[in-house]
């Protein structure tokens, strides 16, 4: 992935980008998204955010049952021989508990899978994905609370709803010269458009849209799983 250096402001090197307190000595690295979200080998120059120690111990746990609930959807199937992503199929043989307490929800009726998932251990995950993003993106611990937050399958858009979330889309304002954000517009026919950052191909992608009256941030997880998270931009 292509990486820049943003001129931001020294002050916010000091701040936790989900809690938003300041370090006292426990700063840590987290990337964003998690490792187990993306296969080995790694892209180079993950982006990372900076965290406190206690929000970064506080994921893992959730982020793996999160990746598994994404797999299990993506096999269509409970049968974990047909779960593609290796990292995944190991941790549910590892960790029987947590295949156990996703797979007693599970219900296969005539091939059709239904998952009846922890939905605040997801919202949680979700939460914490949209807040290293934005914060990565515009240099800036401080994001607001989204105004929305909201996720389904791909499955679930008609056509013409898939193509309008995925199609590279016209935007108002161009995120500031300096940030990370500014990188991922492009100037096409005279307009300013925003294109997605792939972070791992068929793994996860990210897109920041920045319009006059509002700013949406999507997310694509294994092509499976979509997610959109919008503030309202304060109009003067
Ligand atoms: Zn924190």
């Amino acid at each position: 992935m292509q990486q820049v250096h943003p001129q931001n402001d020294e002050r916010y090197d000091n701040i936790c980008c989900y809690c938003q307190n300041s370090f006292k000595n426990n700063k840590t690295k987290d990337h964003i998204p998690s490792k187990v979200l993306l296969d080995e080998p790694f892209p180079e120059n993950l982006p990372i955010v900076f965290c406190c120690y206690d929000c970064n111990q506080s994921f893992s746990t959730d982020e793996e049952y999160f990746a598994c609930i994404i797999e299990y959807l993506v096999a269509g199937t409970k049968n974990i021989e047909k779960i593609e992503r290796k990292k995944i199929k190991n941790i549910l043989n590892q960790k029987k508990y947590l295949k156990n307490k996703i797979e007693a929800n599970i219900t296969e009726n005539n091939g059709v899978l239904t998952i009846h998932f922890d939905e605040s251990v997801l919202k949680k995950v979700l939460s914490k994905l949209v807040f290293g993003h934005m914060s990565y993106e515009l240099s800036n611990p401080y994001i607001q609370t989204p105004n929305f937050i909201g996720f389904n399958t791909i499955d679930n858009l008609n056509d013409f709803e898939y193509q309008e979330f995925i199609s590279d889309s016209f935007v108002d304002i161009i995120p500031e010269v300096g940030t990370r954000a500014s990188l991922n517009h492009i100037i096409q026919n005279q307009k300013l458009i925003s294109t997605w950052k792939i972070v791992q191909k068929n793994n996860y992608q990210y897109k920041l849209q920045i319009l006059d009256n509002e700013t949406v941030l999507k997310v694509i997880i294994r092509n499976k799983l979509y997610v959109i998270a919008t503030w309202t931009n304060k109009t003067n």
